[in-house]
């Protein structure tokens, strides 16, 4: 009955069921990246070492995928030709010489070793049930991620009192270049391999700190907005440090001027017993890697018939309001208290496919909260303004989104400052439904899609992200892409009025060169013949 729910298992339609299908090459979650990569699945460290053997020896650079989830080419991108290995089947549990757990947890100190290829749900899972009293020390909003790939990038949730969920990494055991693996926890080597996309070797386990905590309470409100420096102030003052809530999100609809916000604190009381594989079997199920929406029939249906219904006045704005009311009830879910781990997406189905792009704005007062917010305004409204003077067809389907996120001292993190947690960061994030969207040429080539109004569609939806991203970029110079969604938009080669993600110009200069000095000598130290060096990390360390 639980399975029923989730339509992805009642759907078993081969085409309209994208997840159900076994697909043996490596795609991402959001399907901009489609590859001839073939995904092996380790099941042992000497497995895992025959693979680096084996690349080496064919001159194959190794790369590892999690759950697929990184929307840019993180992992490969479409034309790169990789070795691309899973840890979905690994385990050195019952390994009769080095065993090592699954799951570990010291509750002294405080930290827990979990399998680099488990998913954060079945891990959140086994810390509901035998230690609910805690959580990782930073969440990201969704569950569907693995620790691996988690770790790998800069990801982030809403919490006040951490930032970036690598930097709450305290060791890390990796199989490196020559394929033996190696348990890492100083601070000084842990700064170079945390979120460095796999560059380092490929993590077995993951040693993350946790957060002792009481049960959580969930208030949510949905407030007026004004677009003035003065109302931001007044509205994030409260909310800006870390003495608030424990974690915060934000939705911004600009139709109805609205402010939909989100805060979980503690309550004091201990914690209870968490069922929350009740909740993963009852909500969302599970994903597999690469995209696998629930709603796979309804995209497949508006990507067949070419149907734009963000020409529409009432769904345009019907479907903005769904984004931030789903977000709503994911929290008021959370009110019941049956599953505060997964703050957001706690929704009784899992997210249609998207594309993201998200920068990292510096907060020192509000003034910048207000910038970040405005800039996507002040965009939202030259689309509108278009759109009833019957020029513009692309506006965005989905609220913009905000998190705070504390700097890193890791040196892969976009949001870099040499003392860790020293700056505050708006995280902010602009995501569209991907129905009849690309941002890449070829694939909308590949769908049919690259003339008529759907390709006028493209040209328009590009030029907004390509604007918004300028827009937010100019806003502090210290501001920085989410290097998993989408950045560095370009005119495309292909078509000089459609523009594409992951420009080498920008790519190259997100790392600071001292930064990417020091990453340079440390990988080449540790890898020399660049083994596990994909095209992207190759792009961020290009002087
Ligand atoms: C619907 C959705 C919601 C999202 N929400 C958030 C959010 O709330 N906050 C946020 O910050 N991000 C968010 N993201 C981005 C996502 O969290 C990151 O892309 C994350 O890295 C995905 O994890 P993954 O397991 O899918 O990793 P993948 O995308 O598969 O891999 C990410 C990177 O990690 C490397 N890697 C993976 N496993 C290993 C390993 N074992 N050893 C070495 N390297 C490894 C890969 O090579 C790659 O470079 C979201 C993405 C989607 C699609």
């Amino acid at each position: 009955m639980a399975q029923l729910r989730d339509l992805r298992h009642t759907l078993r339609l081969g085409a309209v069921n994208r997840e159900s299908d076994f697909r043996p090459n490596f795609e991402n979650w959001s399907g901009n990246i489609v590859t001839r990569n073939t995904i092996s699945f380790p099941k042992t460290d000497a497995e895992i070492t025959t693979e680096i053997h084996t690349a080496k020896a064919g001159g194959l650079t190794i790369t590892m995928v999690g759950a697929g989830h990184s929307f840019s080419p993180a992992v490969c991108d479409s034309d790169e030709v990789a070795s691309v290995l899973s840890l979905a089947s690994y385990s050195m549990a019952a390994d009769a010489t080095t065993p090592v757990p699954d799951l570990s947890v010291d509750p002294t100190a405080a930290t827990a070793t979990v399998n680099a290829g488990w998913m954060l749900d079945r891990f959140m899972a086994e810390l509901g049930k035998d230690w609910p009293d805690f959580l990782c020390e930073a969440q990201t909003a969704g569950r569907i991620f693995t620790v691996g790939g988690l770790v790998s990038m800069c990801t982030h949730g809403g919490c006040m009192k951490a930032g970036l969920i690598a930097d709450t990494v305290v060791g890390l055991r990796i199989i490196k270049a020559e394929g033996e693996p190696k348990m890492i926890t100083d601070e000084t080597e842990l700064r170079y391999c945390r979120m460095s996309l796999g560059a380092f070797g490929i993590i077995t386990h993951v040693t993350l700190t946790l957060r002792r905590i009481t049960e959580l309470e969930v208030k949510s409100s949905e407030d007026d907005m004004k677009m003035t420096e003065e109302f931001f102030a007044n509205y994030f003052k409260d909310k800006i440090g870390k003495d608030g809530p424990l974690f915060q999100q934000f939705f911004f609809d600009f139709h109805q001027m609205k402010i939909y916000y989100g805060a979980w604190s503690e309550t004091g009381v201990q914690r209870s017993q968490k069922n929350y594989q009740k909740v993963i079997d009852e909500r969302a199920g599970s994903r597999g890697v690469g995209g696998a929406p629930v709603l796979p029939f309804l995209d497949e249906i508006l990507d067949a018939v070419d149907f734009n219904y963000r020409s529409t006045d009432f769904a345009l704005k019907g479907m903005v309001k769904v984004s931030c009311e789903a977000s709503k009830l994911a929290w008021d879910l959370n009110f019941k208290g049956e599953n505060d781990a997964f703050w957001v997406s706690s929704l009784p189905g899992a997210i249609p496919a998207a594309h993201y792009m998200a920068v990292m704005v510096p907060v020192d007062d509000t003034v910048n909260v207000f910038k970040a917010v405005k800039v996507a305004y002040d965009r939202f409204l030259v689309a509108e303004k278009e759109h009833k003077e019957g020029m513009c067809t692309y506006r965005p389907d989905c609220a913009l989104e905000a998190r705070f996120v504390w700097s890193s001292d890791s040196y892969f993190a976009p949001n870099y400052s040499d003392k860790r947690h020293s700056q505050l960061y708006i995280a902010i994030e602009q995501p569209t439904l991907s129905s009849n969207l690309y941002v890449n040429y070829d694939e909308m080539v590949k769908h049919g899609d690259a003339d008529g109004e759907i390709l006028a569609l493209n040209r328009e939806f590009s030029k907004y992200f390509f604007d918004l991203e300028k827009a937010w970029m100019a806003t502090d110079r210290r501001t920085r892409p989410h290097l998993a969604k989408a950045f560095g938009f370009a005119p495309s080669a292909k078509d000089p009025d459609f523009y594409e993600p992951y420009n080498h110009q920008s790519v190259k200069h997100i790392l600071s060169p001292d930064r990417k000095a020091k990453i340079r000598t440390k990988l080449h130290e540790c890898d020399p013949t660049g083994v596990f060096k994909n095209k992207l990390v190759s792009a961020f360390l290009e002087e």
